[in-house]
């Protein structure tokens, strides 16, 4: 991390200061990772801290050290406006623009507060923030966190529950070392982490074995009744409709890694994942190697996110959601490299 930057951080967290952290909506492991691991951090240090996120994040993060501490900006507006408008400091925890916080983002704008971006995804927005750290070779912000700290000087301020928050944001962005993850680095880190008391067997025990019956019904549902493989494209999806929803008793995070199992089939590439939702589509993409579903959802799905890893949005019916989607594969189809059918 560039030293001017560092020495900016240092020199605001010097004195105490009311320090807000905000992170993306649809928050994941590594959003609400980071956060708790910042707020853990800043309250050490003596600030005075406060978590917002825009909305609900899934149950299967709830163990989380300081996770009390979250306020969700849609259940109490008026708090995190306060909250907001008197920041001295705000992070600014894994999205790369305003737009992603939502409704968090007006009074944001509004706030006279030190923006500070702390990212991994493609692009940032260099308008909206007074300081940068942003790279996208890093397995997760969370990993960003832990540098930011060590750069700091203050690597003996990461305990066992800061150490498992940032672990928490490691593992869930790279499907437990499976992609994002051929750097040393993260590794390293990781290393660190069990040094400073993590047990890494329990977090994974706590983050994945968290099914419900339905929740593992509607996987097996999903899997049987709603995937669609275009071998020819390299290509698989899976959709849920409202009703598919309903009769599961969906929950959110019940369906968070069903657009991995795509990918999963030989010779699959790219894999989507496509939810009715009240208001529109919500459309998760993931692919292998060179194909960017980033650059693909925010040419046609007003969305964007990481080359192997984005989301995106319709609002159009399923139907015609899944006919548009369909109709497009074929002018991918080099990038697929495949052959034309
Ligand atoms: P997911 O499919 O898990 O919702 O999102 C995958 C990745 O894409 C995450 O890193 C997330 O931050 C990013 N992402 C998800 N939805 C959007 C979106 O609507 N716009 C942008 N720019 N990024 C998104
Ligand atoms: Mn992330």
């Amino acid at each position: 991390m560039t030293s001017y930057i560092i020495q900016e951080i240092k020199e605001l967290l010097n004195t105490s200061k009311n320090i807000v952290i905000t992170t993306h909506k649809n928050p994941d492991g590594d959003a609400i990772g980071s956060s708790l691991a910042m707020y853990l951090f800043l309250t050490k240090k003596g600030h005075n801290a406060d978590i917002i996120v825009p909305d609900k994040y899934p149950s299967y993060l709830k163990w989380m050290p300081a996770n009390d501490k979250i306020l969700v900006y849609n259940d109490k507006p008026k708090k995190c406006n306060t909250l907001i408008e008197r920041a001295d400091v705000i992070f600014c925890l894994d999205y790369n623009s305003i737009p992603r916080v939502d409704q968090v983002a007006e009074p944001l704008k509004k706030s006279k507060g030190i923006k500070i971006l702390i990212d991994h995804h493609v692009l940032p927005e260099s308008n909206s923030f007074n300081h940068i750290i942003s790279t996208v070779n890093t397995s997760s912000t969370a990993e960003l966190i832990y540098e930011l700290f060590v750069d700091l000087g203050e690597k003996h301020l990461i305990d066992k529950e800061i150490a498992e928050c940032i672990y928490v944001g490691i593992i869930t962005d790279t499907g437990s070392f499976s992609f994002a993850c051929n750097n040393e680095k993260t590794y390293l880190v990781t290393a660190e982490l069990i040094k400073a008391g993590i047990k890494c067997d329990n977090i994974h025990t706590l983050v994945y074995d968290t099914f419900s019956e339905n929740s593992l019904r509607l996987l097996g549902y999903c899997l049987t009744e709603r995937l669609k493989v275009f071998k020819e494209f390299s290509t698989a999806y899976i959709y849920l409709t409202k009703e598919d929803l309903k009769k599961f008793k969906y929950k959110i995070g019940d369906t968070e890694n069903v657009v991995n199992y795509g990918l999963s089939i030989k010779g699959i590439k790219f894999a989507v994942f496509f939810t009715e939702r009240k208001d529109r589509i919500r459309i998760s993409l993931r692919s292998k190697g060179d194909f960017s579903v980033n650059e693909f959802a925010q040419k046609h799905f007003e969305g964007g996110g990481h080359k192997n890893a984005s989301g995106g949005n319709s609002y159009i019916s399923l139907t015609d959601t899944l006919k548009k989607f369909e109709d497009l594969l074929p002018e991918y189809s080099e990038q697929l490299n495949c052959k034309k059918s």
